[in-house]
């Protein structure tokens, strides 16, 4: 939008000085007057592209992260990863790139690691397969696009993002949306890639001990949500979903306004958690709609939702959030969250713990 303005200014400007330059009009004090103007304004269009707010946040999953159960390797290994993801994600800011690729981007990087609950370390199904679910949203458009459970396709993300671009429907799944894919050349590896001996006890401990009652363990889903150099927002999540799912069952992640949402006017949102609670209380719309329609600001409205409504529901996990001010929050109410932004103010962190206690 910004650009669009600035190239029609210009172009105005071009057009007065083209017609004062014929030789007819020759060099008038008009044609001075303007020239000045033109270059005392150009410092402020340039200024205006550089100086708009931009940055990231993601999620790596929230659950039972705590300092006690974590050792200094894993540690060592989610902070690795997420400042990689971070740092890809703002080189694609920084040099004027849109919010929706470097979600997509992010995103990608977070699939492609074992660590997290989505793509190569995904978790398994009841019947030890793995079904991914991911969604994505420009804020700008209020376009989206979602996949759920499918298998077989590396990058998840991509798929929702190539059914948003290049399909008239919003969300795809199983057999369809592998068909989909096939069709646009996305990458499809065989199933054992997603297979990782981490996840495959994580199951077998499922089933034994039968912890289905807890929740707060098997959270682990990825998410990012940018606003990029133009004022445009943009959300993605990615999910294997919940150890020992069954019968097809599909989370908040790839629903529209539950896992993510994205809306210029207000702003963008990637969720993790207990996805049936999530879909319930249509968690990333809600913190959208308080803002828009009460006020609220990205944090007040993001509190409201996750530290009261979600609570007084039994709904865990958290979000991440941006506005398009660039404000940020990453609120959960579970004992921690992988989390990490990077703005261009200069703030940039990563974080595991619940930093308030
Ligand atoms: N929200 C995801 C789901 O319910 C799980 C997670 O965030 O870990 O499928």
């Amino acid at each position: 939008m910004n650009h669009n303005l600035m190239s029609m200014a210009l172009f105005k400007h071009q057009r007065n000085i083209e017609v004062l330059w014929s030789p007819t009009t020759g060099i008038t004090s008009k044609f001075i007057v303007i020239l000045l103007l033109f270059l005392s304004a150009l410092p402020f269009f340039a200024g205006e592209k550089t100086n708009n707010p931009f940055g990231l946040v993601i999620h790596g999953g929230a659950g039972k992260i705590t300092k006690e159960k974590m050792t200094p390797e894993k540690e060592k290994a989610y902070t690795k990863k997420l400042q990689e993801a971070l740092d890809a994600g703002y080189a694609i800011l920084e040099s004027g790139g849109t919010s929706l690729d470097t979600v997509e981007m992010v995103i990608r990087i977070l699939e492609n690691s074992p660590l997290f609950n989505a793509g190569k370390g995904a978790v398994f199904t009841y019947d030890e397969k793995n079904e991914l679910d991911a969604s994505i949203m420009d804020g700008e458009t209020l376009n989206a696009g979602a996949v759920s459970g499918i298998s077989g396709i590396k990058n998840p993300i991509t798929l929702a993002r190539a059914i948003m671009e290049q399909s008239p429907h919003v969300m795809l799944s199983g057999e369809g949306a592998l068909e989909f894919a096939r069709t646009k050349g996305l990458e499809i590896v065989p199933l054992e890639y997603f297979k990782t001996e981490k996840r495959l006890n994580a199951l077998r401990k499922m089933k034994s001990a039968d912890q289905e009652k807890d929740p707060d363990k098997k959270h682990g889903t990825v998410g990012a949500v940018a606003l990029d150099k133009h004022g445009n927002l943009a959300g993605g999540t990615s999910t294997g979903g919940m150890t020992g799912k069954r019968y097809g069952r599909i989370g908040d992640s790839p629903v529209i306004g539950a896992g993510t949402y994205a809306n210029n006017k207000t702003c963008a949102v990637s969720a993790t958690g207990h996805g049936e609670y999530f879909i319930r209380s249509v968690v990333a719309y809600d913190i959208s709609a308080l803002m828009e329609y009460k006020g609220l600001s990205l944090v007040e409205a993001a509190d409201e939702v996750i530290q009261k409504k979600l609570v007084k529901l039994g709904g865990t996990g958290g979000i991440i959030a941006i506005d398009a001010l660039g404000n940020t929050t990453m609120s959960f109410n579970t004992p921690g969250m992988y989390r990490g932004c990077r703005m261009s103010t200069g703030l940039c962190q990563v974080l595991f713990y619940d930093t308030t206690k």
